[in-house]
Formats: C-alpha cells, sequence, structure tokens
C-alpha cells in the first residue's frame, strides 16, 4: 500500500508546491521508488477545460484525455510518470459527482453533507490506484484558510487517520518574508500559517520555508521551536536560475532525508541523481543562443504556454543552446503588413495553438514569413490549422480558404472554403466518438492520446525515428482531407494521418529546411531528461539557422 504525502501551502499563493511536489517524487525515485502525484483543486469550476488560459494558465491534457491543471505538468516533466484522469480534481468535480448521486438515490434518502458526503468522495479519489506505487504526493492547490478548500484538509486529515499509523505525511510550504530595514527574515507568518493547519486537526512533519535569503540557524531553530516541527525537517527552498535545479537543491537541503525519516525508513537507499546532474550541466553550460519567436495571442501570461517553453528548452538542452523566447503577440500584425520588423532576426518561428479568431491573421502571416522566408516554423494545433490555410490561400490559390471556426457564411463569406473543418465524429480506438449539436462546452474536444502514421521518407519520420508515434490531441477542429490533392500538388505533403487515413496529424514543406505543422500537442510528452523529438529538431534547426545568419 503506497505511503502518501500531503503538500499543502500557507502565507501566500505561488510559492510553488507544484514544483516541490514534482521535485521530491524525483528525489523519490532517484531512490529507487515509483511515485505518482495527484493534484486536488478546490475550485468550483469541473475541470480547468473551460477556464481562461489568461486567467489560470494552460490546460494540460493526459493520455486518457483529461484537461487539468497545469501542475500535472511539472510532475510529468520531473517524473516522466505518464498522469491520468484520476490524478487530478476539483471541488466542482467532487460536488458534480456528489449531487449526481444524490439524484440517483445511490445515499437512500440521507441528508447530504460535507461530513461525511463530499469528504467521503475526496478520500475515495485519494485511494485510487494506492497498491500500485510506493509513494503517492497529493498536492492541494491554494493556501491553508481558504474557504473552498477546506473539505480537503478535512479529507486529508481524516484519510491519515484511517490508515495505520506512519502510513501518511503532511508537508507544508510557506515563506520567510525578508525585513531589508531590520535585515530580518520574518518567522511569524510560517507560525500562523501552521497554527491554521494545527486548528483543523493537521501537524505538518515537514516544513518547506521558501526565503529570499539564506535562514540562519537560529531561525530554522525557532521555526522548528514554535511549529513543533524536528529542526531538520525545516527545509530551505531558495530561489533557483532554473526549476530543473529543483532536485538537486532541495536533496541538498535534505528533503528527501526529512521524508523518509519521517516515514522511518532506514537505512535509506542512496540515491542515483546522475540525470538530474546531467540537466544542470546542460541548462548551465550552452555553447550558444538562438532566438525563437512565439506567434500567440496569450503572450501577456506566460503561464498559457508553459509546457511550449519547458519544451524549448528541452530542445535548447539537447542542442547545447540556450532557448531566447520571445513572445509577439499575434494580433499586431493582423491590422498591419510589416511581419517582417516583428519577425526579422529570429531564428526561428512557433505558433501554439489556440481558440478564436483573435491573432488568426496575424498568425497566418506569420507562417507566410517563415514559409517565404525559409526561417524553421513548428505549428502547432491552431498553429498547423493557420499553415494550412496559408498554404490553401497564397500558394494553392484558394483565396478564400478559412477555417469553420471562424468563417461563417453568415459572416458574408459566401464562398468559403473550409480547408479547416468542424468534426462531427471520429475514431478512437475501437469505438466511434460523436460530437452532437449542443454539446456542453466542457469535454466536445478530441482529447487525449491518438495514433498517427508517417509517411515514410518524410522529415518529420526523420525527426521521430519512426513512422508509428501517439500524441496528445485538444481541439475540435480538423484539416480536411478533401484538400490533400491541391495542397500535395504545390509541395505541402500531408507526411502524418490518423490510422483510418482520415484525418490529417501532419503537414509539412518539402521544399523547406525546417517546416512542420502538428494537429495535437508535443509540447506536453517533453522531459527535461527525454527532450520531444519535434522540439529537438526545431532548436536544431534554430541552430543551423543561427550560423547562416
Ligand atoms: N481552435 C482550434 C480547434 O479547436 C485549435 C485548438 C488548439 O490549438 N488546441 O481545432
Amino acid at each position: 500500500m503506497a505511503r502518501y504525502i500531503f503538500i499543502t501551502g500557507g502565507v501566500v499563493s505561488s510559492l510553488g508546491k507544484g514544483l516541490a511536489s514534482a521535485a521530491l517524487g524525483a528525489l523519490l525515485q532517484a531512490r529507487g521508488f515509483s511515485v505518482r502525484l495527484r493534484k486536488l483543486d478546490p475550485y468550483l469550476n469541473v475541470d480547468p477545460g473551460t477556464m481562461s488560459p489568461f486567467e489560470h494558465g494552460e490546460v494540460f491534457v493526459t493520455d486518457d484525455g483529461a484537461e487539468t491543471d497545469l501542475d500535472l505538468g511539472h510532475y510529468e516533466r520531473f517524473t516522466g510518470v505518464s498522469a491520468r484522469k484520476t490524478d487530478s480534481v476539483s471541488s466542482g468535480r467532487i460536488y458534480s459527482t456528489v449531487l449526481e448521486k444524490e439524484r440517483r438515490g445511490d445515499y437512500l434518502g440521507k441528508t447530504i453533507q460535507v461530513i461525511p458526503h463530499v469528504t467521503n468522495e475526496i478520500k475515495d479519489f485519494l485511494a485510487v490506484g494506492e497498491d500500485e506505487v510506493d509513494f503517492m504526493l497529493c498536492e492541494i492547490g491554494g493556501t491553508v484558510g481558504d474557504i473552498e478548500g477546506l473539505p480537503f484538509f478535512e479529507a486529508i486529515r481524516q484519510f491519515s487517520h484511517d490508515k495505520p499509523r506512519g502510513q501518511c505525511i503532511f508537508m507544508h510550504l510557506t515563506l520567510l518574508p525578508y525585513l531589508a530595514a531590520s535585515g530580518e527574515l520574518k518567522t511569524k507568518p510560517t507560525q500562523h500559517s501552521v497554527k491554521e493547519l494545527q486548528s483543523i486537526g493537521i501537524a505538518p512533519d515537514i516544513l518547506v520555508c521558501r526565503s529570499e535569503h539564506p535562514i540562519p540557524e537560529k531561525e530554522r531553530e525557532k521555526i522548528a521551536l514554535f511549529c513543533n516541527v524536528r529542526k531538520e525537517s525545516v527545509v530551505a527552498a531558495y530561489d533557483l536560475k532554473s526549476i530543473y535545479e529543483a532536485p538537486l537543491a532541495y536533496h541538498a537541503q535534505g528533503l528527501d532525508q526529512a521524508v523518509l525519516d519521517a516515514f522511518d525508513i532506514s537505512p535509506a537507499p542512496r540515491p542515483d541523481l546522475s540525470v538530474w546532474h546531467d540537466v544542470y550541466d546542460r541548462i548551465h553550460n550552452p555553447e550558444g543562443e538562438v532566438k525563437v519567436a512565439i506567434v500567440g495571442k496569450y503572450t501577456q501570461l506566460e503561464d498559457a504556454y508553459k509546457s511550449i517553453a519547458e519544451a524549448l528548452t528541452h530542445g535548447g538542452m539537447a542542442n547545447r543552446v540556450r532557448v531566447k523566447i520571445e513572445w509577439v503577440d499575434a494580433e499586431v500584425f493582423d491590422t498591419s503588413d510589416d511581419v517582417a520588423s516583428h519577425l526579422a532576426g529570429f531564428h526561428a518561428i512557433l505558433v501554439p495553438g489556440g481558440f478564436g479568431e483573435r491573432g488568426t491573421e496575424g498568425k497566418i502571416k506569420a507562417a507566410q514569413y517563415a514559409r517565404e522566408h525559409k526561417v524553421p516554423y513548428l505549428g502547432i494545433c491552431l498553429g498547423m490549422q493557420m499553415a494550412v490555410i496559408e498554404a490553401a490561400r497564397n500558394v494553392a490559390g484558394l483565396s478564400t480558404a478559412g477555417s469553420e471556426e471562424f468563417d461563417h457564411e453568415s459572416k458574408g463569406k459566401k464562398r468559403f472554403e473550409p480547408v479547416v473543418y468542424h468534426l462531427k465524429e471520429w475514431v478512437q480506438g475501437n469505438h466511434k466518438v460523436e460530437r452532437k449539436v449542443g454539446d456542453d462546452k466542457g469535454g466536445t474536444m478530441r482529447l487525449g492520446a491518438y495514433d498517427a502514421t508517417l509517411k515514410d521518407g518524410s522529415k518529420v519520420a526523420e525527426v521521430y525515428g519512426t513512422t508509428k508515434i501517439d500524441e496528445r490531441h485538444r481541439h475540435r477542429y480538423e484539416v480536411d482531407i478533401a484538400y490533400r490533392e491541391q495542397l500535395e500538388k504545390v509541395g505541402m505533403t500531408f507526411s502524418g494521418m490518423s490510422p483510418d487515413g482520415k484525418l490529417p496529424e501532419i503537414v509539412e514543406w518539402s521544399d523547406h529546411p525546417w517546416f512542420i505543422g502538428v494537429q495535437f500537442h508535443p509540447e506536453l510528452k517533453s522531459k527535461p531528461f527525454q527532450p520531444h523529438p519535434l522540439f529537438k529538431g526545431f532548436v536544431k534547426a534554430a541552430k543551423d539557422m543561427s550560423r547562416l545568419v
């Protein structure tokens, strides 16, 4: 049965609980243990699928098609363990399940209450797959004291009591603010936050204290004394240059040892951190730099493209270059034709996924610029669709080419050519999936892992080193195969297709050094220790370009 580590936060939000959880997962793996990480989010949305990327950052999609919090991306990038639907839950999901059960009469007429019905549902979620791994790390979103979070805190308290002694521990992240005037780190907010936890029956075993300054021994002792935690279990978390230093940094501060001590695991297996030393070396000793433009819509909030930024970093690590990302707002050239002044000087251009019309004309111009100037281009999902529209309009002579997502006859575009259309049914494995008119906004997309077959001898087959792949999807619209012939005639190859040959998965320009559009999200599967082939290839192409210019 798994040992459980519950990770909570206090004092302020955004302390890096997700990163600490992911790094701890990696450290436990380095000591030979198997792990799974889970996220419990107190908000009332049923899942983050319908939340704006401006507000909540990117939606991370799992192989089994769940739309989850971006922290699951961190978990995967650090542990390599593919997250599942059952690794992410929100208050909204819990309540909707409880209410569904109530309507079905499952509770046999009982009065439905937060305790025990909601808390039981949370405990059931925690227990899924508990026999599969050595450690289950469960992060509670938000900070202790948040109203929405209370049922989760109550559930983990109960859960730890239901289990045998020593099966669950609590790790709490806090902040030690620094008062410049007196030159001191203040421990009071941490003390208050621990009191708050204790008032709901949870005594933390480990405190991870974020601090911009070294924590003096005497402050550590004070925290230990006032918060009822062993001194060795007060772990410092300092700011890092790169998130990928986190496993080594937490190890140096004794986090994994403190966890094993808290579980009484002795002797502790020695860690093999060679992977993380290699990652560290690649990040800190690049041999050059490439400049990549990301032409997108949500450029004010970098978290909206979190996995893409990380995957580019991984591609850089594979090629021993630093990837300097510049965010270019696609809307700036919706209205201006001066694309060159925004895109000249970049060694590669990436157009990421997105929804809605805003910025799409700009993305089409970016694809055109990359094609015409032979700049490496990676189009992801919407970025592929825009590259196809660009090819149709400017090369194949279909001047009214567009997408059903934003071009409608009602908008006066009478004769428009829907090269990207709204897919109504498709095949997943052996099943047919249908999308009906009036379906909810949530969950109506082609979501999760789908296979694709790559064309022998294509660029993309060379990049992957294979012709059979599976990648994660999240979209409603597809490139219409009906236009394949016209587009291939002018040089745009459909080099990846769904196994039934109906859905274009990848397009590429055959006479371009590196121009690839993919209908899926390769960034979701990239890891620092296993950079995704497309990002490795894309950054390599950027590196070659940087030598040319
Ligand atoms: N909006 C497009 C679609 O739904 C692309 C989605 C995406 O880029 N993830 O097909």
